[in-house]
C-alpha cells in the first residue's frame, strides 16, 4: 500500500481539542482555496510505503491517544486511508480526519466500519450559496480547479448530514481571512445555512484565526489575521443562528464563547 505523504507532527495538542495526537499530512486536495497555506501538497508527490507511517504511529503510540489525517485533502486517498484507520483501531488509538468535505462516500465507508471517531470538516462558504463557495474553494483565480462549486456545496452538506445520522462526533469550521471570507456578513450567511442543515442540533462551530501570510493566492499574502476580539465579534453574529461556539487563535487556542460575557 502506497501513501503520497506530505509530512507530520508526532504530538500534537491543537489539532484534535482534548486530545493528545500523532497527525499525518497526506498529498493532494481538488480544492484550490486561495488561502490555503499547505499548497506545497497540493502539486508534488512522494509515494511511501504505508510501513512507514505504520511505524511513525507506533513511535508516538506511548504519547498519544488519536491519530488525526490532515493534508490537502486526506480523503482523496482512500485506500491509504482506511488503510491506517484500521492500523490505528488495532492498537487501540481513536481516529479523527480533517476534510473538506468533498468525499462523503469515503465517509461512508469508513463510518460503516467504524474507523473513525471524529470528523472536522470545513464550512468554507455559506452552504447555499454557489457563487460564495466557488470564491473560496478558488474558482474565480485558478485554472486548475475542474469542480463544479454547486456540486462541491451539495458534497459538504451530505458530508455534515451522513456525520449527524451516524452519532459520530462533529466539528465544523471556517477559516477566516480579512477581505476575503470573514465579513459579518459572510459569518451570518454561513451559521444561517448551518442552522438550515442542521435544525439547528447541537454542532459546534469554530472560527478559525487565518493566516494568509503563505497564501496560494499572492494577492492575499499582506492580509493581517483578525484579532482574537474581532473573532469573538464575528462569533456573536453567528450565535444568532447556532449555539456551541467556538474562536481558535494563536494566542489563546481553542475557546468555547462565553456569550454572557462579550
Ligand atoms: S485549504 Fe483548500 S486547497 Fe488547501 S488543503 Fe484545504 S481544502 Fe485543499
Amino acid at each position: 500500500m502506497k501513501v503520497n505523504y506530505g509530512s507530520m507532527v508526532p504530538i500534537s495538542t491543537v489539532d484534535w481539542h482534548g486530545k493528545v495526537s500523532i497527525v499525518l499530512f497526506l498529498r493532494g486536495c481538488p480544492y484550490r482555496c486561495p488561502y490555503c497555506q499547505n499548497h506545497a501538497l497540493l502539486f508534488e508527490h512522494n509515494m511511501v510505503d504505508a510501513s512507514v507511517l505504520e511505524a511513525e504511529i507506533k513511535k508516538s503510540r506511548p504519547f498519544v491517544s488519536s491519530v488525526v489525517f490532515s493534508g490537502g485533502e486526506p480523503l482523496m486517498q482512500k485506500d491509504a486511508v482506511i488503510h491506517l484507520a484500521r492500523y490505528a483501531k488495532k492498537i487501540g488509538l481513536l481516529v479523527g480526519i480533517h476534510t473538506n468535505g468533498h468525499y462523503p462516500h469515503v465517509m461512508a465507508e469508513l463510518i460503516k466500519e467504524r474507523l473513525v471517531e471524529k470528523f472536522f470538516i470545513d464550512v468554507k462558504a455559506p452552504l447555499d450559496d454557489a457563487e460564495s463557495y466557488a470564491k473560496a474553494i478558488g474558482c474565480m483565480d485558478f485554472t486548475d480547479i475542474h469542480i463544479d462549486p454547486g456540486v462541491a456545496m451539495g458534497k459538504v452538506c451530505q458530508s455534515i448530514d451522513l456525520v449527524l445520522g451516524n452519532d459520530i462526533g462533529l466539528e465544523l469550521r471556517t477559516t477566516i481571512i480579512r477581505d476575503f471570507m470573514g465579513s459579518a456578513d459572510d459569518v451570518r450567511n454561513i451559521a444561517c445555512s448551518i442552522n438550515e442543515l442542521t435544525a439547528r442540533q447541537a454542532v459546534t462551530y469554530v472560527l478559525q484565526q487565518g493566516f494568509a501570510a503563505n497564501s496560494l493566492l499572492g494577492s492575499l499574502r499582506d492580509k493581517k489575521p483578525l484579532s482574537r476580539d474581532e473573532l469573538l465579534g464575528l462569533a456573536d453574529v453567528a450565535h444568532e443562528f447556532l449555539d456551541n461556539i467556538y474562536v481558535r487563535t494563536k494566542e489563546k487556542g481553542n475557546e468555547k464563547v462565553n456569550f454572557e460575557s462579550i
